[in-house]
């Protein structure tokens, strides 16, 4: 049973839409390692919250991919598709607080009036705020954002600050179609879990501050996060199932591991490429170096 009060609670949040590709692989081996740098905890969380997205096996096909990689987790995998009365709970929380207004909005509409906001999502000008308009079903639940500056201090990527009126504008939190929203389940899991250390790829950086503005509506600890480089591939693009990045070799685990560990900027013994997956994390946890890691970084494709 993990620790009540851990020091370090770290966690690796795939969602399972295909199988594990380099650039999940960097985000699951640095939070990994981190944690076990900090002799802390390491779980794993399957964010299967979006039913049509979910490619059928991914999640075990992911699940053995890190075993054959050495990277062991504690206690059981969490799994988003089981946490729908968390999520409710939560949400239901916010509307006693005020903190949020149903939006009849299509998105057909926001596209009309909104400008484009920080991550090229549209920010929501706001339509619904004082209530929907007349007649109007309502479809989407948002959270108010009100005048809300974000500042925090990532561990890689440095001081981060957002607006998030300007930035962002009021976001979803459920759905059009009932799904809960990422921002609200990652914050609720990441709370009942005892995340004290987020650890993740960069391209989350953006919804890093209205994960924090849900925590302290929510009223549960904000975590520490270190934002790691994004795999891209030569076109710039970040390395995923659309941008068909090839999935890891089980058969070359140390290679693979390898690889990886250069690009978090560490500095593995190229010797150990023969060695077992336990030989070599055991020597990159006593190695790890946050302060060598890249901000930013591409790769070469491989064909
Ligand atoms: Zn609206």
């Amino acid at each position: 049973m993990p620790n009540a009060q851990p020091r370090y609670r770290g966690r690796f949040a795939p969602s399972p839409t295909g199988p594990l590709h380099f650039g999940s692989l960097v985000a699951a081996l640095g939070s990994y390692l981190d944690a076990r740098a900090h002799a802390g905890e390491w779980l794993v969380r399957i964010e299967d919250l979006d039913p049509p997205r979910e490619a059928p096996g991914a999640a075990t096909e992911i699940l053995r991919t890190l075993e054959s990689l050495g990277l062991q987790w504690d206690g059981t995998v969490l799994r988003q598709s089981e946490r729908g009365d968390a999520y409710r709970a939560a949400l239901e929380e916010l509307e006693r607080k005020g903190a949020t207004y149903p939006c009849a909005c299509t998105r057909r509409e926001i596209g009309d009036s909104a400008l484009a906001g920080i991550d090229g999502g549209l920010v929501y000008p706001g339509t619904c705020r004082s209530g929907p308009p007349p007649g109007r079903a309502t479809r989407a639940t948002r959270v108010r954002v009100d005048a809300a500056v974000i500042e925090f201090d990532d561990a890689v990527q440095g001081r981060v600050r957002q607006q998030l009126a300007t930035d962002v504008g009021d976001f979803v939190l459920r759905r059009a179609d009932g799904l809960f929203a990422y921002q609200l389940a990652v914050v609720v899991d990441d709370a009942a879990q005892g995340i004290t250390d987020v650890v993740r790829g960069a391209d989350l950086l953006d919804s890093t501050p209205r994960q924090i503005l849900l925590q302290r509506l929510l009223g549960v600890p904000t975590p520490r996060y270190l934002h790691l480089p994004v795999a891209i591939n030569a076109a710039g693009e970040k390395l995923s199932k659309q941008t068909l990045a090839p999935p890891i070799d089980r058969a070359r685990p140390g290679a693979v591991l390898l690889m990886a560990l250069e690009f978090l900027g560490q500095r593995p013994e190229p010797g150990l490429v023969d060695g077992s997956p336990a030989e070599l994390l055991a020597i990159a946890i006593a190695r790890w170096d946050r302060t060598s890691i890249p901000r930013a970084r591409a790769v070469r494709a491989r064909d």
